[in-house]
């Protein structure tokens, strides 16, 4: 992997290379480029997970000429896939080097969190919304209990916009979680369920499913699960399945769909 880094910086298939260095034994996201080589120096990945396609965006914003490579799993092909079909990277200019994805059985389309299972019989799993539950499950109680459960869920919420901020494909300009409109400001916890339905609302069709909001919420709010609700609707209504090639998504256009060519990917042994 290092010398396929090393090989795309020297012969400027990339500008940059987004990977991770080690610092006091912790992997960081660090911007590798051909005059510092050096540094690339031996690192593991192991299963660190950071939004590197976030590193990408904001890079792309500053260099729109620039060819970047980076490392993706696949939540990150997925997101990067997302970010193409909405217009915030183009695909020419990104070149990802493919990482084995999480150890586990968990690898499908969409799971590869590192959640652990909690008992059945826990508070949460009582009144709340556990984030090990199915959405069948839920959606067999019936609408009350679902809405006081989720409600239970969204008032631990301390609007910390961990959630917005980590997720890859959160890349607006301005946020309408922040809108005084939409969301009041001052107010703990946030507007239920105002600000956790906006952000439901515009997850549809973006979500990849990667995880790391959920990870990132220090509410232990299952956030997984109500976007994965909002896909579930767009791929009924649509059959779409969000980051999963980089057709148009249905709620991004008002015309026929546009199909475009698959962001390349790089395999490593
Ligand atoms: S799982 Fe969370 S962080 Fe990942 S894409 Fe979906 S909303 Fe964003
Ligand atoms: S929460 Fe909605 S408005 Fe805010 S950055 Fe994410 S997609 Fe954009
Ligand atoms: S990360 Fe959790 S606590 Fe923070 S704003 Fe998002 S849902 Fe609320």
């Amino acid at each position: 992997m290092i010398q396929q880094i090393k090989s795309w910086l020297e012969d400027a298939t990339v500008d940059i290379f987004i990977g991770y260095r080690d610092v006091d034994g912790h992997a960081v996201p660090h911007g590798y480029t051909a005059d510092r080589l050096e540094e690339l120096g031996n690192w593991t990945v192991g299963t660190h997970r950071y939004p590197l396609e976030t590193f990408a965006l904001h890079l792309a914003r500053i260099h729109p000429e620039a060819t970047i490579g980076l490392l993706g799993r696949d939540c990150n092909q997925r997101a990067l896939n997302v970010l193409s079909v909405w217009n915030q990277l183009h695909a020419d200019r990104i070149r990802v080097l493919s990482l084995s994805c999480c150890p586990s059985a968990l690898k499908t389309r969409a799971d590869c969190s590192y959640l652990v299972p909690r008992k059945s019989g826990s508070f949460k799993h009582q009144v709340g919304v556990d984030a090990e539950m199915e959405a069948a499950e839920l959606e067999a109680l019936p609408s009350g209990e679902r809405w006081a459960r989720w409600a239970y869920e969204f008032q631990k919420c301390i609007k910390c916009y961990g959630c917005r901020d980590i997720c890859p494909v959160c890349f607006c300009a301005e946020c309408s979680l922040e809108s005084d409109e939409l969301v009041g400001t001052g107010k703990l916890p946030p507007e239920v369920p105002i600000f956790h339905l906006v952000r439901a609302t515009h997850m549809a069709g973006r979500c990849v499913d990667c995880g790391l909001c959920e990870e990132a919420c220090p509410a232990d709010i299952p956030l997984r699960l109500l976007y994965r609700k909002v896909n579930a609707i767009v791929e009924d209504l649509f059959g779409y399945q969000t980051g999963s090639d980089t057709a148009q998504p249905p709620l991004s256009v008002l015309g026929d769909r546009v199909e475009l060519e698959p962001l390349p990917m790089e395999k490593t042994g």
